[in-house]
């Protein structure tokens, strides 16, 4: 038997409503700040993630399914969607027609991760991008937005932790005294921090070896060498946390994994998902457009992780899904009435009942059962001395209730169901 692939996982359909509830949650908040929704292919030139995530991070370095196609161009299975939002961008030249855009989507990514819980190969994100605007506000906006989001789903172990990361001159000034103040205790360090010592060195706080944050416990901090107007960008990004009453924290060892971040980052972290605790990160991105060859334009977005917000609503049992029920069950008491009940069906469903019958040519206790499987509200039979007398029998299910309504009068059916 063939099975999907490591890494990748079938949704299957009594796990979709709590997706549903995900979905519309995310596009009606979206939505209501005035975000429109962008789709963009599945796969892109290798060279965007490359250029765009940066060459030193582990997504462009070892995670990417990137291939050869017939026509022997590298292309890689999106592993993120920033980059190809700003490729978007810079394309179709959305900056012209309006000078901020808003944005969000919902999309599937991949990369080749060790799965885990709440770890896969292929998964989803949500996300959005605000391209065109400077303004702290937009980096406050889309922390709320976010947030909102995990709220309505009812999630209540929720951390946001923020930093900055200043522009990239102080940042590069930062990177020097870090090195300074590692390099005595390099060789202490563990391998991938050593790596990261030398590729991409902010990137050591990521470590989760309990002896470089040992080493790590006294560092100079970034958010203490960051810029003015960073600092001043930082200082209302709290304000406005503060006054809408978002409980954060500043973390100034988030430093997050992909290159093109400058100034303001934000995590939101649960503490109900186990090792994989960071539900969506994001942060400002003003050099990305630039770098991808528009016209120079700040932006700042983020992006989360659907499964493992769906994991964090499972283990703190927070949505309320609707139980699944159809409104209709048609029994036919003949097996020759089966083209009349599919007539009848599609009048029905034409007004909009949820409405199935017997395919199989069951008994008419198997259907019945079947009728109760489905949490059918009502069961219309239809057969027998009745339906030669041109009466069908409506059974409402929770009351037990009968009625017989004659057969040319299927809109009384619809009425009673409908009221
Ligand atoms: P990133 O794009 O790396 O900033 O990730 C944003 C969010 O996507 C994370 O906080 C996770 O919730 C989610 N995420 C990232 N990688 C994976 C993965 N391999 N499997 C499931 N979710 C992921």
């Amino acid at each position: 038997m063939i099975k999907a692939i490591t890494g990748t996982k079938d949704i299957l359909p009594p796990e979709m409503p709590k997706w549903k509830i995900l979905e519309s949650i995310v596009n009606d908040v979206f939505t209501g700040f005035n975000y429109k929704e962008i789709r963009t292919p599945i796969f892109e030139e290798t060279s965007l993630f490359a250029r765009g995530i940066g060459e030193e991070t582990d997504i462009v370095g070892k995670e990417m399914y990137t291939f050869i196609d017939r026509s022997q161009t590298s292309l890689t299975l999106k592993p993120e969607m920033t980059a190809s939002v700003v490729r978007a961008f810079n394309e179709h030249s959305l900056g012209k027609q309006q000078p901020l855009n808003k944005l969000f989507y919902i999309s599937p990514m991949f990369r080749q991760e060790r799965p885990q819980a709440g770890r896969q190969r292929q998964f989803h994100q949500f996300g959005g991008e605000a391209i065109g605007s400077a303004s702290p506000l937009l980096d406050a906006e889309l922390i709320i937005i976010a947030y909102d989001i995990l709220k309505l789903l009812g999630l209540k172990d929720l951390t946001v932790k923020i930093n900055s990361l200043g522009i990239p001159a102080s940042r590069e000034n930062y990177k020097k005294l870090l090195k300074d103040y590692l390099k005595d205790s390099k060789h202490l360090l563990s391998e991938d921090s050593r790596k990261r010592f030398d590729q991409n060195i902010l990137r050591v706080f990521d470590s989760k070896v309990e002896s470089d944050q040992e080493i790590l416990k006294n560092s100079p901090l970034m958010i203490d060498y960051i810029d003015d107007e960073s600092k001043n960008d930082f200082g209302v990004v709290k304000t406005i946390l503060t006054n809408s009453k978002i409980p954060f924290e500043v973390d100034a060892k988030l430093v997050r994994g992909l290159d093109y971040y400058t100034k303001t980052t934000f995590e939101i972290v649960s503490g109900k998902v186990g090792s994989q605790s960071a539900l969506c990160g994001g942060g400002r991105y003003d050099l990305l457009v630039e770098q991808l060859g528009g016209a120079p334009t700040p932006g700042v977005g983020f992006a989360a992780g659907m499964e493992r917000i769906l994991l964090a609503c499972e283990n703190e049992n927070s949505l309320n899904l609707p139980k699944e029920e159809i409104d209709l069950y048609i029994i036919k008491l003949d097996k020759e009435l089966s083209s009349k009940v599919f007539e009848l069906s599609l009048s029905f469903r034409k007004n909009n009942l949820i409405v199935d019958f017997d395919y199989l040519d069951r008994s008419v206790k198997a259907q019945m059962r079947e009728a109760n499987k489905l949490n059918s509200r009502f069961v219309l039979f239809i057969g027998g001395d009745e339906y030669k007398s041109e009466k069908l029998n409506l059974k409402n299910m929770s009351t037990g209730e009968q009625q017989l309504i004659e057969l040319n009068d299927y809109h009384r059916v619809i009425e009673i169901i409908k009221k």
